[in-house]
């Protein structure tokens, strides 16, 4: 490629995650800008999940559940994600999704609360958050559960002593604005309150300290940073201290202290474990552990300080070449208080996220008007970020996003 900056080319000799890029399989002629939607392919993921099919499944059928220990996976792979995300270990599991750990959660954190009903969250959260907060009080009535919802700089003034839990995601998935999360655990917990965090624009791309900033409760993602591959299970955190006191309210057989015992009594296994319901998924789990070895030797400060360098590039050069007005960067603040995306609004973004996926930049869209480019500092390099610049600078000036082959919207956008 001709034109390239010298200094551009410099960021990508020193820095010190270029080799990871040749742990991922990418396709060539693509710039990824979607890993914070759904992380690319280890290639070690495909070895393993042939090995699991062929050799596990197919030979071995049931008793792997034994012989290759099919059985802990769920707590295996927890185990793998407790360091990526500052946690000690036995507190976090693997399992079902954000969504259905979510509920888990919420129930369990009014129960440690129960002369509370407030739960709080935030008006723009992710709506799943919202909907099972909703769900949650609609099966227990507001006498329980009473959702309450307030725009992002009204959290602290609102905390009091009617709210039991605080539900939050710490990136922003529209704007891609950052909650600090010891701050407001701190505040929570000055007046009674549970909290727990959605992690899943942090897992994986953000310094996380959930023991040394008291978390009582988090969720993550398995398939956007960690690159476990779609649909991959996600994890719970519970912090030690409530382990013992909770039953969550999906205490299917898997978490039970002996499954195999087949008692007609539910009886809550020991630890995080409870946090189980069914059994686990043992290919998309198998694919997640392979997944998480990319991580095994990775300074999640350095994959912080080149997603900041990255969103910074980027920032820098689309100001530079395009006119205040055709694109708008969505919260213009400091580096440090954002996710690792960039949010730009337009009157057409949709249309133009899909002449840009045509360009070979791959972005997504997020209504009403939001483009979105994520940034994953394992595999994709400052090259990449120059180019989708030049190319995103072209698309907006050629106005290409017109054509009428963009305007058609597809179901996952
Ligand atoms: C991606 C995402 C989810 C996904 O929820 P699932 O139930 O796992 O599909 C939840 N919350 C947030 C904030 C997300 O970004």
């Amino acid at each position: 490629m001709t034109g390239i900056p010298e200094y551009v080319l410099d960021l990508d000799q020193r820095d010190p995650l270029a080799a990871k890029r040749r742990e991922f399989v990418l396709p060539k002629n693509t710039i990824y800008l979607d890993g914070n939607s759904l992380g690319a392919l280890p290639r070690n993921v495909v070895a393993r999940l042939d090995a699991v099919a062929s050799r596990q499944w197919g030979e071995d059928l049931i008793q792997s559940w034994n012989k290759h220990d099919w059985i802990d996976l769920p707590k295996r792979v927890g185990e793998k994600i407790a360091p990526i995300i500052g946690a000690a270990s036995e507190q976090v599991i693997c399992c079902d999704s954000i969504s259905v750990n979510l509920f888990k959660l919420l129930c369990s954190g009014l129960e440690l609360n129960p002369a509370r009903s407030v739960v709080l969250s935030q008006k723009d959260n992710f709506p799943t958050d919202l909907y099972i907060a909703e769900g949650v009080q609609n099966l227990l009535g507001e006498s329980r559960c009473q959702l309450e919802v307030c725009a992002a700089d009204q959290l602290e003034s609102r905390l009091d002593e009617d709210i039991a839990v605080l539900l939050l995601t710490q990136v922003n998935f529209r704007t891609g604005e950052l909650h600090d999360i010891q701050a407001l655990t701190n505040a929570a917990h000055e007046k009674g309150i549970v909290v727990i965090w959605d992690l899943a624009h942090s897992a994986g791309v953000l310094p996380l300290e959930l023991d040394a900033w008291g978390v009582d409760f988090a969720v993550g993602c398995g398939y956007k940073y960690l690159n476990g591959g779609p649909g991959a299970p996600a994890f719970v955190y519970v912090a030690r201290k409530h382990q013992e006191k909770l039953r969550q309210p999906l205490s299917g057989w898997m978490g039970h202290k002996q499954p195999f015992e087949f008692s007609p009594q539910y009886q809550p296994a020991q630890g995080v474990e409870r946090f189980l319901s069914s059994t686990p998924s043992i290919l998309a789990l198998a694919a997640l552990d392979a997944a998480l070895d990319v991580y095994q030797d990775v300074d999640i400060k350095q994959v912080r300080a080149k997603s900041i360098a990255m969103a910074e590039l980027f920032i820098s050069l689309v100001s530079d070449k395009l006119s205040a007005g055709s694109l708008t960067l969505v919260a213009s603040m400091p580096s440090a208080q954002r996710g690792s995306q960039l949010s730009y609004s337009h009157p057409h973004a949709y249309a133009m996220a899909q002449a840009l996926i045509e360009l070979g930049v791959i972005v997504d869209f997020r209504r009403p008007d939001i483009l979105r480019f994520g940034f994953t500092p394992l595999y994709t390099s400052f090259v990449e970020v120059w180019r989708a610049a030049q190319i995103l600078v072209e698309a907006v000036e050629s106005r290409l996003f017109l054509d009428s082959r963009f305007q058609q919207q597809h179901k996952v956008t």
